[in-house]
Parts: structure tokens; C-alpha cells; sequence
């Protein structure tokens, strides 16, 4: 077995005050039971309004092995855990959320596939406890729409606790963009991966941050970011609209020749406005979206900016190509490579 093997886990926190004890007495137990493991975690506080950040300090202070970061505002667990993973160092980091939904104790599970040569051990939820089944339903519907249409080869039922070995890392942290959808940017990636399968637990403290707002945002994130499939979709309904007015144009023409009569059509002038004018608003928001994030990839703005920290490694700059290097946190240190100033300059 190897020994003094490194593993980070990378835990984004926002807002989860009444759960902080029950985690960190968590972290301690996988600690304590799996000594030929170097652990460390990193909590990234997701600019939480609560207690949150001063409870994390307090439980962090004498433990060197728990860095705590806080980003400057609520960027959203996605950021918040790529945040954690630029300054991540070890063979390999897990990332996991923190309220307990994702068991803690099964890291040494995904370490052991590691060992055994995967480089992306997705933790797959095999039944989610505590949900509705509307939920349950969107869900899915989401998960097979990402697979089917974005073309995605995520978990079928989705995943956000995982482990992943340092390329797969490196690799993500150098080509992840501005808005990312973070399973969905491991899983294009390609590198081994396999599956693990878990009970995801209800809630016990606090409730989820997933409003239907955010998940709205995450669902055209993930389909803009990955697909060209609403794009292709609006041409070929542009086009079918097209032949629509065409034919119908020429059936008035027809009808006003052969019956010698006007055509009384207000109502079918009306319908035919209002079904191109949806059309091609939908159209234009479609567009808006790619637009929107070209835009925001093209500013080469930092994802994120780092508040306050606690432990933080300052030897370890965030991953960065010249590419995305607007892209990173800056509470890390300035880069010391010519390109990599330029880029950020
Ligand atoms: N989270 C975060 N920033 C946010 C929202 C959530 O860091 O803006 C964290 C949250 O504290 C938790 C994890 O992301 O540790 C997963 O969030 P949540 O439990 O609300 O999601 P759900 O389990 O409902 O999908
Ligand atoms: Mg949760």
C-alpha cells in the first residue's frame, strides 16, 4: 500500500452554521481511521452570511491540516470548489459538499479505486433520501437531457462528490471557463473514470441552497457550455417558419386569384405575428446566452477574489495557462511568469 499517500478534499460551505460541529467531528473520524493517508481539507467559505465563517476559524485554528478560505462573495459551490482545487496540492483531491448529504467515509473508497488506476471515481447517488418525487423527476430530466442532447457523459443521475487524480485536475483548473458547470467539465475531459455508488442522505441541518432559480441558471450553463444543440434547433425552427410563411403566402395568392375575393384574415395575420414574434424572441434569447458568455470569457475576469484565509498555502499558485490565466482567484500570489503577468495585465 502506498504510504503517506496526499489527499485533499475541497468542501464548499455557505451558510451551514447548525451543521459545522457535526462536520468537522466527520473529517476527524475518516482522519483518525485511516492513518497511511496524509488528509487535508480545504473548506471554502462561499461568503456565508451565518456563523459559518467564524465557527470554520474557531475549528481550523490549531489544526494546520484544515486550510479555510473565503471568497469575497457568494460565487456558487461550483467556484467555490474550483477555488479550493487551485490550491489543492497532493495526488488527488475530493470534493464533496458540506452538509453531510455525501458521506464523508466513503473518500477512502474512492481513494482505493484510485490506487487501483481510475482518474475520475465519481460518487454516484444510487437513491437521493428526503426528496419529492417532482424533484426526483426534474432531476433526471435534467441528467438525461445533459447526456442526450449536451451530449455530456455524466453519471446518469448526476454527481457532485467526487475524486480526481492530479492531471485530471491540472487539466480541469487549465481548461474550465467563466460560467462552469463542473461535472459536466470533468466529464469532457475524458481520463478513466468508474463509479461508486451511494445513498444520498436527507438534509439534517439547515436547507439547500439549490433555489429553482439557481438551478435554472446551472441547467443553461451546463447546456450552453456544452452543446450546440440549441443553436442547431433555432436555424432548422427558423427555417421551418420560413417555409411556413412562404406556403401560406402562396395560398392567399392562390385563393385571392381563383376565388377572385379578399381573403378576411386579421385573426390569421395576428397568429402568424405572434407565433413569428415568440419565435423570434426565443431565438434572440438563445443567442443572448452564447453571447453573454462569450462576453464573459472574453472580459478574462477572476472567477473569484479571496476575502480571508487561514492556513492557505502560499507556495501553491493557482494552476493557470496563459489562456484562462483573467480566470483565476487572485487572493493567491501575483504570477511570476512574463506571459502569465501580460495575460493578467
Ligand atoms: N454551497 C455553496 N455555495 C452556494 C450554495 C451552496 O458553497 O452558493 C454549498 C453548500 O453549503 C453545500 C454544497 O454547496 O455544502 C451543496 O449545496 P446544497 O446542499 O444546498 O445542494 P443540494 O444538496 O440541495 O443539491
Ligand atoms: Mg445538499
Amino acid at each position: 500500500m502506498k504510504q503517506g499517500l496526499k489527499v485533499r478534499v475541497v468542501i464548499p460551505v455557505y451558510n451551514e452554521e447548525t451543521g459545522i460541529p457535526a462536520l468537522f467531528e466527520r473529517l476527524r473520524g475518516v482522519t483518525a481511521s485511516n492513518t497511511d493517508v496524509s488528509f487535508e481539507f480545504i473548506l471554502v467559505d462561499d461568503h456565508s452570511s451565518d456563523a459559518t465563517p467564524e465557527l470554520m476559524k474557531r475549528a481550523c485554528a490549531d489544526a494546520p491540516e484544515y486550510t479555510y478560505l473565503r471568497l469575497s462573495s457568494n460565487c456558487g459551490s461550483h467556484v467555490a470548489i474550483l477555488a479550493g482545487l487551485e490550491h489543492a496540492r497532493g495526488d488527488c483531491a475530493a470534493f464533496l459538499a458540506a452538509d453531510l448529504q455525501d458521506p464523508p467515509e466513503l473518500i477512502p473508497r474512492l481513494i482505493e479505486s484510485w490506487r487501483e488506476g481510475n482518474h475520475v471515481i465519481w460518487a454516484v447517488r444510487a437513491e437521493r433520501e428526503g426528496i419529492h418525487w417532482i424533484e426526483r423527476v426534474f432531476a433526471e430530466t435534467y441528467y438525461w437531457l445533459l447526456r442526450r442532447v449536451g451530449m455530456v457523459k455524466m453519471p446518469p443521475r448526476g454527481s457532485d462528490f467526487a475524486l480526481l487524480d492530479r492531471k485530471v485536475i491540472d487539466a480541469l483548473l487549465a481548461s474550465v471557463g467563466a460560467n462552469p458547470s463542473l461535472g459536466g467539465d470533468i466529464a469532457r475531459l475524458g481520463f478513466r473514470e468508474t463509479h461508486i455508488p451511494y445513498v444520498k442522505k436527507a438534509r439534517m441541518h439547515g436547507k439547500s441552497k439549490w433555489t429553482i432559480e439557481r438551478k435554472l441558471r446551472a441547467f443553461a450553463d451546463a447546456f450552453v457550455s456544452f452543446s450546440y444543440v440549441p443553436l442547431r434547433f433555432m436555424s432548422y425552427l427558423g427555417m421551418a417558419c420560413s417555409v411556413l410563411g412562404f406556403l401560406y403566402a402562396a395560398f392567399i395568392i392562390i385563393m385571392r386569384l381563383a376565388a377572385a375575393q379578399p381573403i378576411a384574415g386579421w385573426a390569421s395575420i395576428m397568429m402568424a405575428v405572434l407565433v413569428l414574434g415568440g419565435v423570434q424572441m426565443t431565438m434572440l434569447g438563445v443567442l443572448g446566452e452564447y453571447l453573454w458568455r462569450t462576453l464573459e470569457a472574453a472580459r478574462r475576469r477572476p472567477r473569484y477574489f479571496i476575502e480571508d484565509s487561514l492556513h492557505l498555502d502560499q507556495d501553491c499558485p493557482p494552476q493557470r495557462t496563459e489562456q484562462q490565466a483573467g480566470n483565476v482567484g487572485v487572493g493567491a500570489p501575483a504570477p511570476t511568469r512574463r506571459e502569465d503577468r501580460e495575460a493578467v495585465n
